[in-house]
């Protein structure tokens, strides 16, 4: 049997806190750590899942309406994406051996939920028979499966940059339409990721408020969507508000700000600036949004004073996860590790380090012989 191969990558959220749901503007990076998908047809109609590392093949029923918990969970993901081809009207496999590998950490704000929807739509759909699939159909569908089948009311930023990365460029996504574009990555500066090891899984349920704190100050502002104000359109009616929706609202409106002031830097090649505009978005997930964590904002503070870094800030939902830095070229292995030795002096567990490229978006990458056994 024929063996379909994709291939997806996580992101680093490089600024946009937040801001994707809220109908404003994020700037991402797709980077090269990947989901792997291999899928195989299943002649007698099974459906079965294996990921590297996972316990067990899981064998799925054809029942619509299975909701798996506990160490079965991660197959929602790809349950999600299957049922979601039905929902764009796109062709389904009817049975399938899908095997997923993976070097992306999962949980650390990486967004390996996302490589790992696009990398089984990619191969679900090849093996149904189609075999070109483009970005943004790809990035909403695997969005409506993070939304309708898993149930996490996550915005277009991940999957957007997972199906749109190209190597040497940031993704900058204007969630409104979405319209999806590129900015230019700047050569002399290098992405490190310091994963705090905290997972953020099991904090669906503050994703979930923060997006509805965010609807109700909308709401009482009077805007379909915060990013519909400016600062100071925001500070003249910020009195409406309860001081928890302030803020929130703050964090939102200014980091829509920060967002195309990043834009405007990178095209200056003004990296001073771009790493003062990172450091603030932490600074405000950490007293407005109130998304950080302690070991988050150590992890900043420490990156802060290093003189090779331009800024540094919490990339993804929060509530855990990862810290990403912009560095100089001069930024070596040896500084991370001296990051990591604060970190341990800080009683904080030692956080994994990577040193990351930018990479392309979610690709089908060919046919192998042989399926799963
Ligand atoms: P993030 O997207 O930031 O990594 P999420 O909590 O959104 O964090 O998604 C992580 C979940 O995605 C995991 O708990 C698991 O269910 C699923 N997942 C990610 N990578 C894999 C993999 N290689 N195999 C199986 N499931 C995976
Ligand atoms: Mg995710």
């Amino acid at each position: 049997m024929p063996t379909v191969l994709a291939r997806a990558p996580g992101r680093v959220e490089f600024i946009g806190n937040h801001t994707d749901y809220n109908g404003g503007a994020v700037l991402g990076a797709a980077i090269d750590r990947y989901v792997w998908a291999a899928a195989a047809p299943n002649p007698a109609g099974r459906w079965r899942l294996f990921s590297v590392g996972g316990a067990a093949v899981l064998e799925l029923p054809s029942d619509p309406g299975t909701k798996y918990s506990g160490t079965d969970s991660w197959a929602n993901y790809p349950l999600g994406v299957w049922r979601s081809l039905r929902d764009f009207s796109l062709p389904q496999p009817p049975g399938f051996d899908l095997l997923v590998d993976s070097n992306l950490p999962p949980g650390a704000g990486l967004s390996s939920s996302a490589a790992l929807e696009l990398a089984v739509a990619l191969a679900l759909v090849s093996l149904a028979g189609k075999t070109d699939l483009p970005p943004a159909q790809l990035a909403a569908l695997g969005r409506h499966a993070e939304n309708h089948h898993v149930g996490v009311p996550c915005g277009i930023l991940d999957q957007g940059t997972c199906a749109f990365g190209r190597a040497g460029h940031l993704v900058h996504i204007d969630c409104r339409g979405p319209v999806f574009s590129h900015v230019p990555f700047p050569a002399d500066a290098h992405l490190w990721i310091f994963n705090t090891r905290e997972k953020h899984a099991l904090i669906d349920g503050l994703y979930a408020q923060r997006h509805e704190e965010c609807l109700a100050a909308a709401k009482t502002l009077g805007v379909a969507r915060l990013t519909d104000l400016t600062p100071a359109q925001l500070r003249a009616g910020e009195g409406k508000l309860p001081p928890v929706l302030a803020k929130r609202a703050r964090h939102i409106v200014e980091e829509q700000a920060r967002v195309q002031e990043t834009v405007t830097a990178l095209q200056r090649r003004d990296l001073a600036v771009v790493g003062r505009l990172l450091t603030a978005s932490h600074r405000s997930s950490q007293h407005l949004f109130e998304n950080s964590t302690p070991a988050l904002d150590r992890l900043v503070d420490l990156l802060e004073k290093h003189p090779a870094v331009f800024g540094a800030r919490l990339t993804g939902g929060g509530f855990g996860g990862a810290a990403m830095a912009l560095t100089r070229d001069r930024f070596t292995e040896a500084d991370a590790v001296q990051i990591e030795r604060c970190c341990a002096a800080n009683h904080d567990r030692a956080p994994e380090m990577l040193h990351l490229q930018t990479a392309d978006g979610a690709t089908r990458i060919g046919l192998q012989a042989g399926g799963m056994d």
